[in-house]
């Protein structure tokens, strides 16, 4: 086992990962910008090293400053969290050149599953089931007219280097392609410096079910069942839950073999979840996240296994700590992104924490990094904690987040904590009824 790691990120992540470590007996080293000295990662990490100025690429995205202090602390590995260095396969590539172990996937795998005609194509030579569409990139708009008329309308364009929603068009009709077509593709440019869009159907009601797998990188997998993240605001999850409420026992069987068995058969290490669009019970792949998901949670919660924990096992050469019959659910998991933004345009909100209160008791997980007197800066993103719940059953996990969210301060900064206390009041929330664009439309008759 690792002495000492680095965790290359702030907030609630470095918070989770430096929590792991600690219950391991792995020292670990916080960095931070200048605008996060008073952060609580840097409060309790055991060493903490500022690697640099408030925007991130001169600081938590700074490859040189990052690599620099773990070699002055002699951390052994470093951690990513999610988002900032994670899925960065040159990044991964440096760190194991200068002999500290990436706690995560291989350079390669990354690189792979980042570009998503790559993974596309790699998930459907492995067997995975895939949306109907184009064969990887769409060249020009005959192309994409062609592909259009083949597949039927609606149809989606996407970038190949997407992410984060953007790069993506819908076209209803042949009419809307000349417009979505190009429109992807000067937004794929200007976000990503790579304008190569593919198209694939549109699925006009489906869920977002994601299974989570978890690799030793010597060919054993295990899957950890699913998670829906239908509750989505701009294709960006707002409530996840776990089991999903629509998923059968065999469903779930069925499409979690297929995931282990494919990432096994890749040699994949640590954490992964393959994300699928589910509609009349089939499964779409549409992209594979090689690193720890922010709902990682409520997979945990379920399963009542340390993703982190098994993530920095992995990495250090020790085998995995279960095998998938040892997995079982227990119960029902629901987390809540809580956000500084102002709704109902949710527009982000940094500033001063003037009472904070964490709501307790069972079945009730708080990860924040927030404090009383916190100052919660304007430079990174506008998440401030997640609030976790488990219950026997879905029923009690729901009545459970409301008595929570009903324990729980955060003055000083408005947050999306009445966003959650008004979807509870909604019916469809508690059939489960609902698709990926329930909540937009929800939101749309709210304005
Ligand atoms: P990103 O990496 O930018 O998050 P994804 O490929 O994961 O992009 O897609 C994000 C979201 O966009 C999905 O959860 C879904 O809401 C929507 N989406 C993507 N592909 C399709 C599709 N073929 N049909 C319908 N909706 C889609």
């Amino acid at each position: 086992m690792f002495d000492k790691i680095l965790i290359a990120n702030r907030g609630e992540i470095a918070l989770r990962v430096i929590r792991a470590a600690r219950e391991m007996g792995v020292q670990t080293v916080a960095v931070h910008s200048t605008a996060d000295t008073d952060a609580m990662h840097v409060r309790m990490a055991d060493e903490s090293v500022c690697v640099g100025p408030p925007p991130g690429s001169d600081s938590y995205l700074h490859i040189p400053s990052i690599i620099a202090a773990a070699e002055v602390t002699g951390a052994q590995a470093i951690h990513p969290g999610y988002g900032f260095l994670s899925e960065n396969a040159a990044f991964v590539q440096i760190v194991e050149d200068h002999g500290i172990t990436f706690i995560g996937p291989t350079a390669e795998h990354i690189r792979v599953m980042g570009d998503k005609i790559t993974a596309k194509d790699t998930m459907k030579a492995l067997g995975v089931p895939c949306v109907p569409g184009s064969d990887g990139g769409v060249p020009d708009l005959a192309a994409a007219k062609k592909i259009g008329e083949e597949f039927g309308y609606p149809v989606i364009i996407k970038a190949t280097a997407g992410g984060g929603g953007r790069g993506m068009k819908v076209a209803k009709s042949e009419k809307d392609m000349a417009n979505a077509f190009q429109t992807a593709r000067a937004e794929a440019k200007a976000a990503f410096g790579n304008d190569e869009v593919y198209i694939e159907k549109y699925l006009t009601t489906p869920r977002h079910i994601e299974i989570q797998v978890f690799g030793d990188g010597k060919g054993r997998a295990v899957h950890l069942g699913e998670r829906d993240c239908s509750l989505q605001r701009r294709h960006q999850k707002v409530f996840e839950e776990a089991p999903g409420p629509c998923i059968t026992a065999e469903e779930r069987a069925r499409i979690g073999k297929i995931c282990a068995d494919a990432v096994a058969k890749i040699n994949y290490a640590g954490a992964g979840t393959i994300e699928f669009l589910y509609e009349k019970g089939e499964f779409y792949f549409i992209e594979m996240n090689t690193r720890l998901q922010v709902e990682h949670p409520v997979t945990e919660a379920i399963f009542g296994v340390d993703l982190v924990r098994e993530q920095i096992r992995v990495a250090s050469g020790l085998p995995m700590s279960f095998e998938q019959d040892d997995l079982t659910i227990n119960g029902h998991s629901i987390e809540v992104r809580l956000n500084a933004e102002k709704l109902p345009e949710f527009a982000p909100r940094p500033g001063k924490i003037t009472a904070f209160h964490a709501p307790g008791g069972l079945g009730v997980r708080m990860d924040s990094a927030l404090y009383d007197g916190y100052v919660i800066p304007p430079y990174y993103d506008s998440l401030i904690g997640k609030l976790i719940v488990h219950g026997r059953d879905r029923d009690e996990a729901l009545a459970r987040l409301n008595r929570a969210l009903g324990e729980l301060i955060i003055d000083g900064v408005e947050n999306t904590v009445p966003l959650f206390s008004a979807l509870l009041q909604e019916p469809a929330i508690h059939s489960g009824d609902y698709n990926i664009h329930w909540l937009e439309h929800w939101l749309e008759l709210g304005k």
